[in-house]
């Protein structure tokens, strides 16, 4: 077998395609290498040595073999010899793992070097200064690496050194000094480890070779996969090179460059170097690197940017934005080039994808591809969907000062500042005065929609990131840190408090539901753009996808927003956020504590005129694009007057006794009214209910129709149906109703009537369902509770500790649970299709929004995805993704 491949002088055994064998780095630099790039020569040992040697802890046979093979090789390329004294070949040994780890294994350099070694570069170079240098970093790294000492002792040598010397910095020591340096490593090793340190090469090489094979069980190692997702059996190839020096002389220097601005991806060479220097010392942080460009604008002082390499080295500079471009063409992708420079000659030590910001790597993407160096295809598959939620809201300043003050769930993203308000009633009447709020709560209910609506952002102390504030906050695209655990509200005082500290209703706090985190005081903020890339990204993936996509919202004021985000329709307008408001809340209560027919349909009579109004509203902003609207779905109760102030204010509104409204509200009290009476169950015990809501519906699309010229097609939504009879029944009603307005009017309206699918029931039946109407959609949120049993409210904790036992994958409600929710979907669309060929399938839960739960949808053949304005690019994008 083989475990060796050799590099150099225009010439590979390799190629980049061989990542997964010779790790990213070791791939990469033969790649370079066949392009005839100036790459140090050298060898890669492949990841199947590094698998053997975890579990065997030796190397496979036949590794030393091809090793001394490849070595002798080597020494011919570079015309240096291994532990010759005089021109002696010194070597990098380099870890590289398939998927880039960076600084999370060992590299050692300068190995080769001993006591006769030094004396010869020295006596070579003529330069026994920079060949001491090397000596004493090789023993610290080695000794480190392989001998597992402690750095810190060789940190303090130095430092006692320097200060006996009277030297200032590093830059200050002579080659006597490091020499004084070397003599006190040399000693302190011998006597850690009762030997001296290895003078034979040979011994060096095969000792820094297992410790950079050990290297890839490291704990630090292990905790970076296990947070990435990456495989312990994957390993790490060993890159043995021929060593170059950036500490060679003053022409000498190591540096780091990206082909793009990595904050941008403006088109431009940028990075940092450090004359006279090797390897780590650029991220050390011991000394303060350059920048690359003269006029690159990071951390660096203004002053640097005469000391920049493009002024201090132009033509290593030319030669390196040459080779950037090359590499960038090359890849079709930005990268990042570890570079050093040796007596002026620019040598190239590694290429990668580089890392980037969300808005840099739409640019870059959307530049890659008009520069044709890659399709449009290949720039819509770069983008990471979710990456781009951290812009569509608002951030914090990243330079801003913060006073940290809690940390809880990162529920809905997005910063926001605001006053302290805890009653949802003050945060609507202040906001309405124009305040900035900050609603804060133990959890939020149903009853605090308007509240939260008129709030910047929300923050609570209990409740994960699918509690209903985090639900309801990300799809009004509002900030919201949830579970926030170490602050306590208190209610009746109004404050909020955490460790010695209190805070009063009308104090300003930052939230930051990106991160999770709270802060005292304003904050500045960044604010969230569609820049001119994100827009042609968005161009692009609408050319390609086949899903449609659409949003679901309440109110008309969201409309524009989505339509400006580029929702095709509304998938889901719930109607029940529409009776919270002040008066309807009342003319509510009334049609729920009515007892007799003539009670309701008084009720009634007051709340169709806003309803109305609702609709006219929402359909002349949609104009003309597809409109669901779902029939009343939650439970009565939710309804009903909890405090007796409440009560009493409801008794003296209807003019009734309070005892009368107490009893009513004992009456409805449910044991389980996720499962009780509501959704179609309420329209059937009460149609003058669905009367009034169809009629509002029918009235309102003649009326937009009119003035808007585009006539309305209204697609009305039954929740919660399990039954065809259910939907026979209100069918009726609604075609009924359509009749007599149509009558009325002299109009005629399109309109089709569907079900919400929530409960598997339907989904079972639906070849007899999909008879009786136009459209599935699937409302998965309920859907997965129902399916799985599982309350999502009380999920949370328990289904974390299901996924780190691996019982599942990932929570359910944010990516949707093919197997089991998906099969049922599925299901629903083969047999509904086979009765009923138009039948319009979508999905509007909240996985609607989730770029895998797309994925699925598009396999399904689901004609739309509807999710909150805040998510429909990224939905966009990643149904485009999922068609491709
Ligand atoms: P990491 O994966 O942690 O970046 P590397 O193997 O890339 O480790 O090595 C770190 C640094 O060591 C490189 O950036 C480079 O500056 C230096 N280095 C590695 N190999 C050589 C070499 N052959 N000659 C000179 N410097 C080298
Ligand atoms: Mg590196
Ligand atoms: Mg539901």
């Amino acid at each position: 077998e083989r475990y060796v491949f050799s590099f150099g002088a225009g010439v590979a055994d390799g190629s980049a395609e061989m990542a997964d064998f010779l790790g990213g780095k070791g791939a990469n630099l033969a790649e370079m290498s066949a392009l005839g790039l100036s790459v140090p020569p050298g060898f890669t040992l492949t990841t199947e040595v590094c698998r053997h040697f975890s579990q065997h802890r030796v190397v496979p046979d036949g590794v030393e073999r091809q090793v001394r093979d490849a070595m002798n090789r080597l020494e011919e390329t570079t015309g240096r010899h291994f532990g010759a004294g005089h021109n002696s070949l010194l070597l990098s040994v380099r870890s590289g793992a398939r998927a880039s780890m960076p600084g999370m294994m060992d590299t050692i350099l300068n190995l080769g070097l001993n006591d006769s070694a030094v004396e010869a570069l020295a006596e070579e170079t003529g330069d026994g200064r920079f060949a001491w240098d090397s000596y004493r970093r090789f023993i610290q790294m080695y000794s480190d690496t392989v001998l597992r000492l402690d750095l810190e002792f060789f940190e303090e040598i130095i430092e006692e050194e320097r200060e006996r010397l009277g030297r200032d910095s590093d830059a200050e020591m002579t080659a006597g000094d490091w020499k004084a340096v070397v003599t006190r490593y040399l000693a302190f090793v011998e006597e850690e480890l009762g030997e001296p340190f290895p003078q034979d090469v040979e011994t060096q090489l095969r000792g820094a070779i297992r410790a950079v094979l050990g290297s890839w069980m490291n704990p630090r190692a292990i905790a970076f996969r296990a947070l990435h997702g990456l495989q312990d059996q994957d390993g790490t190839a060993v890159t043995i090179q021929a060593m170059v020096f950036g500490n060679r002389d003053d022409r000498s220097a190591t540096g780091v460059c990206f082909t793009r601005e990595p904050n941008t991806g403006v088109k431009t060479l940028y990075g940092e170097y450090l004359p006279r220097a090797q390897g780590e010392d650029v991220v050390s942080g011991m000394r303060t690197p350059l920048p690359l460009s003269s006029g690159q604008a990071s951390g660096h002082g203004v002053d640097n940017a005469d000391r920049s390499m493009q002024v201090v080295f132009p033509n290593v500079y030319d030669e390196l934005k040459c080779v950037s471009e090359r590499l960038e063409a090359h890849y079709g992708d930005m990268q990042d080039i570890e570079f050093t420079v040796e007596s002026g000659k620019l040598y190239i030590l590694q290429t990668r994808t580089a890392k980037r910001s969300a808005g840099a790597a739409l640019r870059i993407a959307v530049e890659m591809a008009e520069a044709d160096l890659i399709t449009r295809n290949d720039a819509l598959l770069r983008i990471d969907p979710l990456s781009l939620v951290s812009l569509l809201h608002a951030s914090i300043d990243p330079d801003a000062e913060r006073d940290h003050i809690a940390s809880g769930l990162p529920a809905a993203p997005g910063a926001a500042s605001g006053q302290i308000v805890f009653s949802p009633d003050e945060a609507a009447d202040l906001a309405e005065r124009g305040k900035k709020i900050i609603l804060v709560r133990t959890e939020t209910s149903p009853e605090d929609i308007h509240g939260m609506s008129a709030a910047e952002g929300i923050l609570t102390t209990r409740g994960g990131t699918t509690s209903h504030a985090a639900v309801v906050a990300r799809g009004m695209g509002k900030p919201c840190v949830s579970g926030a655990g170490t602050l306590r509200v208190d209610y009746d005082a109004k404050t909020l408090s955490t460790m010695g500290r209190t805070f009063d209703e009308g104090d300003t706090i930052t939230i930051d539901g990106t991160t999770g985190e709270v802060f005292a005081g304003a904050i500045a903020m960044r604010k969230p753009q569609l820049s001119d890339d994100f827009r042609t990204i968005l161009e692009w993936a609408d050319a390609t996808r086949r899903m449609k996509v659409r949003t679901n919202i309440d109110v008309a004021s969201d409309a524009e927003l989505a339509r400006d985000f580029g929702a095709e329709g509304i998938g889901l307008c719930r109607t029940e956020h529409m009776f919270f408001g002040d008066e309807r809340i009342l003319a509510m209560r009334h049609l729920v504590l009515a007892e007799t027919d003539n009670d309701r349909e008084s009720a009634l009579l007051t709340l169709l005129p806003s309803q109305r109004r609702d609709f006219v509203e929402l359909f002349e902003q949609m104009a003309g694009l597809p409109v669901t609207i779902r029939l009343l779905d939650p439970p009565f109760h939710e309804f009903l007057p909890h405090t007796e102030e409440e009560m009493r204010e409801t008794a003296d509104a209807l003019g009734v006794p309070v005892e009368k409204i107490e009893f009513r509200a004992e009456t409805l009290r449910e044991t389980n009214p996720m499962l009780g009476h509501r959704g179609v169950r309420v329209a059937i015990s009460y149609p003058a209910i669905p009367e009034m809501q169809v009629r509002a519906i029918f009235e309102a699309a003649i009326e937009a129709g009119q003035r808007t010229g585009r006539p309305v097609k209204p697609e009305i939504m039954l929740p919660l149906v399990g039954l065809q009879r259910e939907v026979d029944f209100v069918r009726e009603i609604i075609d009924r109703v359509a009749r007599d307005v149509m009558k009325e009017t002299g109009q005629s309206v399109e309109y089709t009537v569907g079900i919400l699918i929530e409960l598997p029931r339907a989904a079972v039946r639906a070849s007899l369902i999909a008879q009786s109407c136009d459209f599935f959609s699937f409302g998965t949120n309920d859907l997965t509770q129902t399916v799985f049993g599982i309350s999502r409210d009380d999920a949370a904790q328990f289904l974390e500790t299901y996924r780190q036992a691996g019982i599942v994958e990932a929570n359910p409600f944010i990516t949707l649970d093919v197997e089991g929710v998906g099969e049922l979907i599925n299901m629903a669309c083969v047999n509904g299709r086979a009765v009923q060929p138009e039948l319009l399938t979508g999905i509007c839960g909240e996985h609607a929004g989730d770029p895998k739960s797309i994925e699925f949808c598009e396999e399904a053949g689901l004609d739309y995805v509807s999710c909150s304005p805040f998510r429909v690019p990224i939905a966009r994008l990643a149904a485009a993704q999922a068609a491709l």
